[in-house]
């Protein structure tokens, strides 16, 4: 008999709710679910292919352990006595830090991953911690962490009152939002626009985003500080800027107006390819709108001044009095796990970067991790803390980092590898063994990070919507697993009585000397969903464990499969805040330091041609390539060409060019006197011609380059496309958040 049931999208950010029709273990349908209360029935190709991933005969449901260079299906209990075997001798002999971790975009929607990840982390003691973190958002988790004082603290457009917003870098038509949870996008925007909304989007191609937008500005690659900086100044040169209320709330106005005065827009127009009176036509609008936002997404935070950008998109933000009010900027109020929502309000202890460094580049760790174009230096490099054995959790650097053969190479290299993963594929075919987590619907689910990031204040669990193989360990219970085998305690360790001492570990931290009182409240739960009751009930809305009759519960939110409505966004400003002023840092030192390299670059001149990403409404990094209806219908993997570049390099529609970097000047010798960057292969690229794109600029996706041998991703392996993140510097990054320049970089494109 058919079974309906509800799930939240583990797909993108957007989270959409969906209504999955099953018989026994088959999907027959997936809807979007009307009744949800924050997707309302919304759902896109990529939901709709849940059901091609659990039934994808590619994903692994038993570990793979690898023998004389081909993998064998083993038990679980083999493949942990494999990592029991090798994993504590390698850590007894060398240290913690000889193990890294990497940890991919997948886990965020993995509840077990993302919990239970971190206890893993924390018990294996390295400093050598990398994720897609530096290869995608840390640059606003910097900025928003310096200005308000948590990393997820990141202020979100309130599309739904708006009047103006300003988009860069960012193209939301596909995404639904990213660092900004918005299920509809389109939908939304039509409804803003119906109601005489404005969009502008400012970014180096028209994207989906920007053929809906009222006014499409073209903007230089890496740019937007300059853009920024100009509105910066315009409004202040002008006296626009209008604080409002927040002034009160908010430090280091005089340090800013300083450190903004040489970037008039005048001075910046060249640098960022927008004329001077665009710039300054541009501020005023937006002060002139009674309610307006800006948001700055991807293309702002991958490039060289990724933190700098986009530290001004909120800076703007307050200058326009349109942070934290309806219709502009504003902060959600998350049900859990929100850091913005617990301990005394108004003030905090901020955040702290750079507690240590990378052993081989001197990189800064950034919110608990180092640049993740720092591990292939890292295994590479001999010497004390050598990283000898790394655990990727849902991690495939070999496709979504620069330098990726480099990555590999040194993958090759490592004494030991384990990957959970649900795919063989370019990076976990270098694992020893693979340990495979579970299809999603096998899993139960709650979103721990976007709802801190979403448009409007929901709460909502998923039960599993089907049940899981018995012989299938769920992931926290996998990740329990390795931290019994770190600790010590072998691969046969109670899990249950471990879980329990981790949970009152974690517990007893805020509850002291009630600990005992409070783990009796949640006493019927275990793994994630007490971790998760526990975070509701002492949240902003939860029942305070009993002390407020009404209030939130884990079983009110399981006994509602659409999810809770907790309202739209409401200000916050000041009981968000947690900077050690108790104010919004408008110049942090870190940054207002940094305007210095940015002044240094104001006269560069435009390479000939850079090199841009692009997102797809069917595809999301590297790894759903493997399902057939989004793999499906023309390449997508093709190189978006302006006619006039095409032209001057013999290129043509549909044909082929080879796509090389341009190799500027280093950035000095690596240890060994080399030049410390991977060497740029020539990739062969199919070309499509496009004025989308402006001159000087091509755009090509990342996440392909499925060719590779030992792969089981038989979908993908079939339209391979290519790595365009082989070509890229692996030594180019944000040098506050450690970011990867990914955006802007220059290179050659020949006709064959
Ligand atoms: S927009 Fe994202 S969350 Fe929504 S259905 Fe598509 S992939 Fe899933």
């Amino acid at each position: 008999m058919e079974r309906v049931s509800h799930r939240i999208c583990p797909l993108c950010e957007a989270c959409c709710g969906l209504e999955i029709t099953t018989l026994g273990d088959q999907v027959v349908a997936i809807r979007g679910h009307k009744e949800d209360v924050l997707s309302a029935g919304f759902l896109c190709p990529k939901g709709a292919a849940l059901g091609e991933l659990h039934a994808d005969p590619d994903r692994l449901r038993r570990p793979l352990l690898k023998r004389d260079g081909a993998f064998v299906e083993v038990s679980w209990q083999e493949a942990f006595a494999e990592i029991e075997r090798r994993l504590p001798p390698l850590l007894a002999q060398h240290g913690a830090d000889a193990v890294a971790v990497s940890i991919g975009n997948p886990a965020a929607h993995k509840l077990g991953l993302l919990l239970y990840g971190a206890q893993l982390s924390r018990a294996l003691g390295t400093r050598n911690v990398f994720s897609a973190s530096t290869l995608d958002q840390m640059p606003k988790q910097l900025s928003s962490g310096l200005m308000f004082g948590h990393w997820l603290s990141v202020p979100v457009p309130d599309l739904e009152r708006t009047e103006l917003m300003l988009v860069l870098g960012a193209n939301p038509m596909v995404s639904n939002g990213s660092m900004w949870t918005v299920p509809n996008f389109r939908g939304k925007l039509r409804t803003a626009r119906a109601r005489g909304a404005r969009l502008i989007v400012v970014d180096p191609r028209r994207t989906e985003t920007a053929k809906e937008a009222d006014q499409h500005l073209f903007i230089r690659p890496g740019g937007d500080a300059f853009l920024l900086l100009g509105l910066i100044h315009t409004l202040l040169d002008e006296g626009l800027a209008r604080l409002g209320r927040l002034a009160e709330h908010t430090a280091g106005q005089l340090e800013l107006a300083a450190a903004v005065a040489p970037f008039a827009a005048e001075r910046v127009a060249a640098r960022c390819g927008i004329p001077a009176p665009a710039i300054r036509a541009l501020a005023r609008e937006l002060a002139a709108a009674p309610r307006a936002c800006v948001y700055g997404r991807i293309g702002t935070c991958t490039q060289t001044f990724g933190t700098v950008a986009s530290w001004l998109v909120d800076v703007l933000n307050v200058l326009l009095g349109q942070l934290d009010a309806p219709g502009g900027a504003m902060f959600p109020r998350a049900a859990a796990f929100a850091a913005n929502t617990r301990g005394p309000s108004g003030r905090g202890k901020g955040i702290t970067v750079g507690r240590r460094h990378s052993r081989v580049s001197g990189a800064p760790e950034v919110y608990g991790e180092l640049p993740m174009t720092c591990l292939a230096e890292e295994i590479e490099t001999p010497g004390p803390g050598q990283v000898r054995a790394l655990l990727t959790l849902a991690s495939n650097p070999v496709l979504s980092a620069p330098g990726g053969p480099r990555i590999a190479a040194a993958l090759d290299s490592l004494d030991f590898m384990v990957s959970v993963d649900i795919y063989l594929n370019e990076t976990t075919r270098h694992a020893d063994v693979i340990l495979p987590g579970r299809s999603p619907l096998h899993d139960e689910h709650f979103d721990v990070a976007f709802p801190q990031l979403a448009c409007r204040n929901t709460v909502r669990f998923s039960e599993p919507v089907l049940p899981p193989p018995p012989d299938h360990p769920a992931e926290w219970e996998i990740l329990l697993t390795l931290l019994a085998i770190v600790r010590g305690q072998g691969a046969d360790a109670d899990l249950r009585r471990l879980d329990d001492e981790l949970c009152a570990e974690e517990v007893r931290r805020a509850a002291g000397p009630m600990t005992d009182a409070v783990l009796a409240q949640v006493a019927s739960w275990r793994g994630p969903r007490r971790l998760v009751a526990l975070a509701l009930r002492t949240g902003p809305y939860g029942d305070k464990l009993g002390q407020v009759p009404g209030g939130l519960t884990l079983e009110q939110v399981l006994a509602a499969p659409g999810g809770i409505d907790l309202g739209p966004l409401a200000p916050r400003i000041p009981e968000v805040l947690r900077t050690p002023s108790g104010k919004i840092e408008l110049a942090p030192a870190s940054l207002v330091a940094e305007l210095e390299r940015v002044q240094a670059a104001l006269d560069e001149p435009a390479p000939p041609l850079v090199v841009i990403g692009r997102r797809h409404l069917r595809s999301n990094n590297s790894w759903l390539h493997n399902l057939p209806s989004l793999a499906k219908g023309k390449p997508r993997c093709t190189a978006l060409v302006h006619p006039q570049d095409a032209a001057a390099r013999g290129l043509r529609d549909g044909g082929q060019g080879v796509l090389r970097r341009a190799d500027g000047p280093g950035p000095g010798p690596g240890p060994g006197g080399q030049d410390a960057r991977a060497p740029s292969p020539a990739l062969i690229v199919d070309i499509e011609l496009c004025d989308d794109v402006m001159p000087g600029v091509i755009s090509l996706p990342h996440g392909f380059g499925h060719d590779l041998p030992l792969t089981r991703l038989a979908i993908a392996a079939a339209r391979p496309g290519v790595n365009l993140n082989a070509v890229l510097d692996d030594q180019e990054r944000d040098p506050l958040s450690g970011t990867a320049v990914l955006s802007g970089v220059a290179v050659e494109l020949t006709a064959p």
